[in-house]
């Protein structure tokens, strides 16, 4: 950290996908540094952040990628996808059609990507738990028939998001070195 000289060993691109307002945005600035605003914007521009760790004694970068206001359906473009070994498919559990969404964000992102990329469901907003829409088993059911990993997180109280994080890279990782 910090240390430019720093050799870099693997670059993992990840990309998240999912509808507008889920907390995609959060999960990111919560992930890469440790920040959330309630305010959150609708990312314009900002195309990936970073974020170095250390996987099995080598340097892994990760570099994940979000969408700049694309979540209108199939207007993500390939050149987002193109490269990505892991995905993070991320719906509101407050909000059941963003959960009802995710298998066609899981269609297009399994026609565009490698056929070996690491998938992680992601329920976001776990903090809101009186306003859940999506019972945990119906998401885990999902995860396990289409084989995905699957977490419920709160970017905005930093519940599972380095984990859920982590446990993609780590996979990538495991898969490709
Ligand atoms: P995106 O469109 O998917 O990138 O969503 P944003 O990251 O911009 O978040 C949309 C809205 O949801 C913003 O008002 C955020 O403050 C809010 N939000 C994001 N994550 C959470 C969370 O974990 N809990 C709660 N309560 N709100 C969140
Ligand atoms: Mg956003």
């Amino acid at each position: 950290y910090g240390d430019y000289n720093q050799k870099i060993d693997y670059v993992f691109k990840v990309v998240l996908i999912g509808d507008s307002a889920v907390g995609k945005s959060q999960l990111l600035a919560r992930f890469s540094r440790n920040e959330f605003s309630v305010e959150s914007k609708a990312t314009i521009g900002v195309e990936f952040q970073t974020k170095t760790l250390i996987i099995d004694n080598k340097t892994v970068k990760s570099q994940i990628w979000d969408t700049a206001g694309q979540e209108r359906y199939r207007a993500v473009t390939s050149a987002y996808y193109r490269g990505a070994v892991g995905a993070m498919l991320v719906y509101d559990m407050t909000k059941r059609q963003s959960f009802d969404h995710m298998t066609r964000w899981l269609e297009e992102l399994r026609g565009h990507a490698d056929k070996n990329i690491v998938i992680m469901l992601v329920g976001n907003k776990s903090d809101l738990g009186s306003l859940r829409a999506v019972p945990t088993e119906d998401a885990q059911e999902f995860a396990q028939r289409e084989n995905l990993f699957f977490m419920e997180t709160s970017a905005l109280e930093a519940t599972n998001v380095e984990t859920a994080f982590l446990t993609v890279l780590t996979e990538i990782y495991r898969i490709i070195c």
